[in-house]
């Protein structure tokens, strides 16, 4: 079942690659896994899926523990407080929400504590929306100017969260201005600095995101079913 959906957001990931002359292996497909249970990531491990989501950090080193060992990868996609930065630094291959200098900071002090450099990604607001996380797009080349320095991190690209819309079109010049920022930041030859993947596309809209050059798409519900945050 849940293979079934891998499969199928896969296909359409593929089409929409051929569309716009992209190859389908440029394209990582992140399953979002958060308030899951760990019988739903096995399943999709079963086909195959080796990259998981989730936005709280605590689920993400719970799961990580009881999976140790296994082949599994884990993106930290929601927003991250500092005190948890220890622990997320522990278990996350990708960080895709840092959105601050002090954040970057944190990060790259307990990387070096655990002897690892740490990849991560600016989480971009680009529709301005005042209920998100994230850097206003001005604020993304001085900031990558002052984390260039940082050691223990290295700066991969860029992430946003879309609009919910029941339109996908409508985001697409969102994820058109995200690709557009990622070009921007390479053309200044900032020391340290070169960038490739785009964290951008969920369930509704990652084909559009793909269009528009996502190489990460973070997909949720559409894999693992609507989320029950009653509990
Ligand atoms: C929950 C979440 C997703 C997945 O969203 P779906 O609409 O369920 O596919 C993607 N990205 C982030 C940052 C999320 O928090």
């Amino acid at each position: 079942m849940i293979g079934d959906r891998i499969a199928e957001v896969k296909e359409q990931i593929r089409l929409r690659c051929e569309k716009s002359n992209r190859d389908p292996s440029e394209v990582t497909l992140i399953a979002v896994s958060k308030t899951k249970p760990l019988s739903m990531i096995t399943e999709a491990m079963e086909s195959g899926q080796a990259e998981f989501g989730e936005n709280k950090v605590q689920e993400m080193c719970e799961k990580a523990a009881q999976l140790d060992g296994q082949p599994v990868h884990w993106h930290l996609i929601g927003h991250l407080q500092s005190n948890k930065v220890k622990k997320a630094v522990s278990v996350a291959e990708l960080i895709h929400s840092v959105d601050s200098l002090s954040l970057a900071q944190e990060i790259d002090k307990y990387a070096a504590k655990a002897g690892k450099c740490q990849d991560i990604l600016l989480e971009v607001n680009v529709a301005d929306e005042e209920s998100k996380f994230g850097l206003k797009p001005d604020e993304v080349i001085p900031l990558v100017k002052e984390i260039a320095g940082l050691k223990n991190l290295r700066l991969r690209g860029l992430m946003t969260v879309a609009p919910y819309t029941d339109d996908a079109e409508t985001n697409r010049p969102y994820f058109r201005a995200l690709h557009d920022l990622m070009v921007d930041i390479n053309k200044k030859n900032i020391d340290n600095i070169s960038v490739d993947i785009l964290s951008m596309g969920m369930s509704g809209d990652y084909g559009v995101a793909v269009e528009e050059g996502a190489t990460h798409v973070r997909v949720g519900t559409y894999l693992f079913g609507e989320r029950d945050y009653s509990k």
